[in-house]
């Protein structure tokens, strides 16, 4: 009896015959790897689902959570707990932490080869000495401290503020990104030199006019870009299938959080008094109930003494 060779499990050999090998996928749309491993505490499973189901709230570009990460890097350690980092150092600690991301994709899985994303975006949980939030350090990724971030920063939320800046990437790959400017319109490309002055463009998703026409000669799919920006991606809350819903049964509070998770006392509040304070009123209202009661047969008794 002659074994047969299985090439369907999960064992396979990452070594195959050119013979045996599937042709690679022919890609039309862009792909943006976000890599999540440097945020730290700021990452949630909300977070994971939310840039995820940004692939079928449009058709231009198809995103990516980047989980095949050299997880032993140091540029890992040194982004994903917050504090403080050097310009420099990032510049010079991503050229082998991209390298590794881009190579990695490079073998074979389950015979089919794999191509590193057209851009990466990885949210580091850490600040630069310079303020700035996002730049571009290698060749093709994209760096976003969001250490700076403060509650009192929201509303939008820092889920809603990364998830807007996945767009923004995504939108750029596609079309060709305008140069960020000065002016602030509420346009998504608006130039803001700290975190917090993104509030605008995160909750308002214009494309002024200058960006628009920059971007016209790649026929931007406008239609999907608007159903995307200002918030718009999180869909209409009556949908028991829209991202506001699933976001919601996720535990996070859509447009009430200020995190990327709520905070154990921002979930004691949106929760414990629907319980709690309805029980309280109740017991208030008893008592406030056998008070007068009392009060009033007080005064019977009184009038039946004095009478
Ligand atoms: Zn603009």
């Amino acid at each position: 009896m002659t074994k047969k060779q299985s090439n369907l499990t999960e064992t396979t050999s990452s070594v195959t015959s050119d013979k045996q090998k599937s042709p690679p996928l022919n890609r039309k749309k862009p792909r943006v790897g976000v890599i999540v491993a440097c945020l730290g505490e700021y990452d949630s499973k909300a977070l994971r689902y939310a840039i995820l189901k940004l692939n079928t709230a449009q058709s231009f570009v198809e995103y990516e959570i980047v989980y095949d990460v050299p997880e032993d890097h140091e540029f890992v350690a040194r982004t994903r707990y917050g504090g403080v980092v050097r310009t420099s150092y990032i510049k010079q600690a991503i050229m082998s932490f991209e390298a590794e991301i881009v190579q990695r994709p490079s073998e074979l899985f389950k015979n089919i080869p794999q191509t590193p994303c057209d851009r990466y975006l990885a949210l580091c949980n850490c600040e630069l000495e310079s303020g700035v939030y996002l730049f571009k350090p290698g060749d093709k990724i994209r760096t976003m401290m969001v250490g700076s971030w403060r509650r009192y920063f929201a509303p939008p939320s820092l889920l809603e503020f990364i998830v807007d800046m996945c767009i923004k990437q995504g939108i750029a790959e596609a079309f060709g990104a305008p140069r960020s400017h000065m002016p602030s319109r509420g346009c998504i490309f608006d130039y803001n030199d700290i975190l917090e002055n993104t509030r605008n463009g995160v909750l308002i998703g214009h494309v002024c006019e200058e960006c628009a026409t920059y971007m016209a000669p790649n026929n931007p799919n406008w239609d999907e870009i608007k159903k995307l920006t200002g918030g718009r991606w999180l869909g209409d809350p009556s949908d028991p299938f829209s991202a506001y819903c699933e976001l919601q049964r996720l535990g996070f509070k859509v447009f009430k959080a200020s995190g990327v998770r709520d905070s154990l006392l921002r979930r004691l509040i949106d929760t414990v008094p629907i319980q709690i304070i309805s029980k309280l009123g109740d017991h208030v209202a008893l008592g406030i109930a056998i008070f007068f009661a009392l009060l009033l047969g007080l005064k019977n008794w009184g009038k039946a003494l004095g009478g």
